[in-house]
């Protein structure tokens, strides 16, 4: 059996200095754990634009199709703001993202015991969160037509976007919510405004249906999204798996990554349909982007970056005890005081470097055999 296939993107300004980190961890299960990878390292972003002129090479998207997983650093840059709207860097992006039909988007909140002085909310709120929001990522109001903005016929106008779902597009991502919880604490909580909008009644009988006859087993509850907004700053602690919209899935996964902190430690993960060997199409990045303010000064903090890697390990190869061994790795380091500039507080010790902080990470893993 040939070995599991992984495309690597690093991307633009602090993306290649994270992906650095990754590629020496990827190594390092290649060697100690005998999980060895095809590796591939190809452009994406600007990057992509200096060479081909455009934000992502043909080749590299059929490349992107082909793959078990994606990993991506970042794309972005000032350098690239005055280009014309086609070939933006964050199109490269955007094209992986529609291309590979990516509809399932996973941003876990997970705060580390020692960051929880981090969250603008009370320790005791936030310490040992592990939540994680599933976004509908390619439908709904930033994709339904018609859209647009035209004259009102009465001298003003009139902006017009359309929030549409239909049976499969709530069923599929339902599923894979529900999936996800089984793998955890086995609750989902999907949240919609059912209460004014016909598009939330559908999600709401849509999530039930794909419960009642696919999941009977993981515990499913509902919330208006306004109140799951509320709730999520009250009492985060009382979800497992919250499974949502496109529009309110943008704005609860931010206000819950920020209950853990720094933007320097956020993974994410965006799957698509199962493939016939049972692995989603699936693309790894972290939350942040490039970093330009930091860009070349080994300052950036290759967490999130690393944490995505660790979300491929057990969403695409299956591999969640080598997943958890990394995670845990992560956190050793940060509970011993090794910390980029990111995450420094008064009375700390000096930051470390980007690649330090790999080294640390690398020692905590030789650490855990
Ligand atoms: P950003 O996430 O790049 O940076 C915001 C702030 O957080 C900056 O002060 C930065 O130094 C800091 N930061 C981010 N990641 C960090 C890390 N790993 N370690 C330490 N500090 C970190 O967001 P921005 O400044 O709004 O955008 C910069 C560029 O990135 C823009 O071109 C934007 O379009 C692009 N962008 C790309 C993505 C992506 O690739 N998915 C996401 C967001 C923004």
């Amino acid at each position: 059996m040939s070995n599991p296939s992984l495309l690597i993107l690093p991307g633009d300004g602090i993306g290649p200095e994270v992906m650095d980190q990754v590629t020496r961890i990827i190594d390092w299960f290649g060697e100690k754990r005998g999980l060895k990878f095809d590796v591939e390292t190809d452009l994406v972003g600007g990057a992509a634009y200096d060479k081909h002129g455009v934000p992502l090479a043909d080749e590299t998207m059929a490349r992107a199709l082909e793959v078990d997983a994606v990993l991506l650093g970042a794309v972005g840059g000032p350098k690239y703001d005055d280009l014309d709207f086609s070939v933006k860097p964050e199109r490269g992006l955007l094209r992986l993202r529609k291309e590979m039909d990516l509809y399932s988007n996973l941003r876990p909140a997970q705060c580390f015991d020692a960051l929880a002085d981090f969250s603008s909310l009370k320790k005791d709120i936030v310490a040992g969160l592990d939540i994680m929001i599933v976004r509908e990522l390619t439908s709904g109001v930033y994709f339904g037509e018609p859209r647009g903005i035209q004259d009102d016929n009465e001298g003003g106008r009139v902006g017009v976007n359309t929030q549409r779902y239909t049976t499969n597009e709530i069923r599929r991502v339902a599923r894979s919510a529900f999936e996800l919880a089984k793998r955890r604490n086995n609750k989902v909580c999907s949240m919609e405004k059912a209460n004014v909008m016909e598009s939330g009644i559908l999600w709401r009988e849509e999530v039930i249906w794909v419960h009642e006859n696919e999941y009977p087993e993981v515990e499913l509850s509902h919330m208006y999204a306004d109140n799951g907004a509320m709730q999520l700053v009250r009492a985060p602690k009382q979800f497992d798996v919250i499974v949502t919209d496109n529009l309110f899935g943008d704005i609860l996964s931010d206000c819950a990554a920020m209950l853990t902190g720094s933007l320097g430690m956020l993974p994410s993960a965006s799957l698509g349909a199962p493939a016939a060997n049972g692995r989603p199409k699936a693309l790894y990045e972290p939350v942040h982007g490039s970093a330009p303010d930091i860009t070349g000064q080994g300052k950036a903090n290759p967490s999130a970056c690393i944490l995505s890697f660790a979300m491929a390990l057990r969403y695409s190869f299956d591999q969640g005890e080598e997943a958890t061994r990394l995670e845990n790795a992560v956190q050793s380091v940060l509970a011993s005081g090794v910390r980029t500039a990111d995450l420094m507080q008064a009375g700390d010790k000096d930051p470390v470097s980007t690649t330090e902080m790999g080294d640390a990470v690398l020692a905590a893993l030789d650490a855990s055999l």
